[in-house]
């Protein structure tokens, strides 16, 4: 394997895409994907041509965050993965490619539809992951974007590796709670792109604090060392942007009504566009 690794291909851009801003998150449910999504549609608000691709394998949820499902268009000729404006992988002005639309639902060959014989489904897994990946990063026709958000798998393992491995990222965006133990992990996540030489852009700090929708009180729930907005703050997240010299990028709020917007499919972004006054849209736009 150390060969073949050593045998990859050169990190090469995706193709019609002018940049591309990983969002990462070094644990799982910190709210990356939703972080993801809404910073996507923030760009796209702003007239900027924005796409979202969805690597998180064994747990896609931008066909989920966005109501879309169904199977992309495969050009017959290439076998190209079409995502077109009147395609349904676009909603809300936002293209989307995930390995939700990709991947059967049961462990058949979708070509076939038979069960491979000779491979376990773990490893038989492992098989299609590779391919999809290489798939989602190297041949879906996006047509012009100015943007790419790509939405990593949780962690710091070998598909993040292989991303980054095979792409050129322009920056990174590290999602994390104020909880020690999700801030260690995010540390780690920062030392990964350092390693691959991806320009990390800041760092998010996602359920900040709880704002109560009756008297509007905020309470820091998970907060350890991150203290009140207003004052100085000598641990936490604050603290470790400064520690390593990386842009603290804001705060959103643990909200309700963002994982409702996130389960109903039409995030929080869009979902409460006319309401100009919302705390939790202004959070994402001000991040993006
Ligand atoms: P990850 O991609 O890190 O696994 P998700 O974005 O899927 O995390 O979020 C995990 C869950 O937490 C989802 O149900 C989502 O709706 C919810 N969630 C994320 N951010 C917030 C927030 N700021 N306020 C309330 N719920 C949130």
């Amino acid at each position: 394997t150390l060969k073949s690794r050593r045998g990859l291909p050169q990190k090469r851009k995706i193709r019609d895409v002018k940049k591309v801003i990983a969002v990462s998150s070094a644990k799982g449910g910190v709210g990356k994907s939703t972080v993801a999504v809404n910073l996507a549609l923030s760009f796209a608000r702003k007239g900027i041509r924005t796409g979202i691709l969805d690597t998180d394998i064994f747990g896609p949820s931008i066909p989920t965050l966005l109501n879309l499902s169904g199977e992309p268009r495969l050009d017959e000729i290439d076998g190209i993965i079409q995502t077109t404006a009147s395609s349904p992988l676009t909603n809300y002005g936002l293209k989307s490619m995930s390995m939700g639309y990709l991947l059967p639902q049961t462990q058949t060959d979708s070509a076939t539809g038979e069960v491979p014989m000779d491979t376990t489904p773990i490893s038989w897994r492992g098989l299609m992951v590779t391919k999809a990946m290489h798939q989602l990063l190297h041949s879906v026709s996006w047509g012009p974007l100015d943007v790419l958000v790509l939405d990593l798998p949780p962690g710091t393992g070998d598909v993040q590796l292989t991303i980054n491995q095979e792409v050129i990222i322009d920056g990174s965006v590290i999602v994390t709670t104020p909880q020690d133990i999700a801030l260690r992990d995010a540390v780690r996540g920062f030392g990964m792109f350092q390693r691959m030489d991806v320009p990390v852009l800041g760092m998010v700090r996602n359920m900040a604090y709880f704002a109560c929708p009756n008297c509007g009180h905020e309470t820091r729930i998970f907060s350890h060392g991150d203290g009140d907005h207003s004052h100085g703050e000598d641990r936490g997240v604050m603290a470790e942007c400064k520690r390593l010299g990386v842009d603290f990028l804001g705060d959103i709020p643990l909200d309700a009504r963002v994982c409702e917007d996130a389960d109903r499919g039409m995030p929080t972004v869009v979902a409460e566009e006319t309401a100009d006054r919302s705390a939790r849209r202004q959070a994402f736009l001000s991040v993006a």
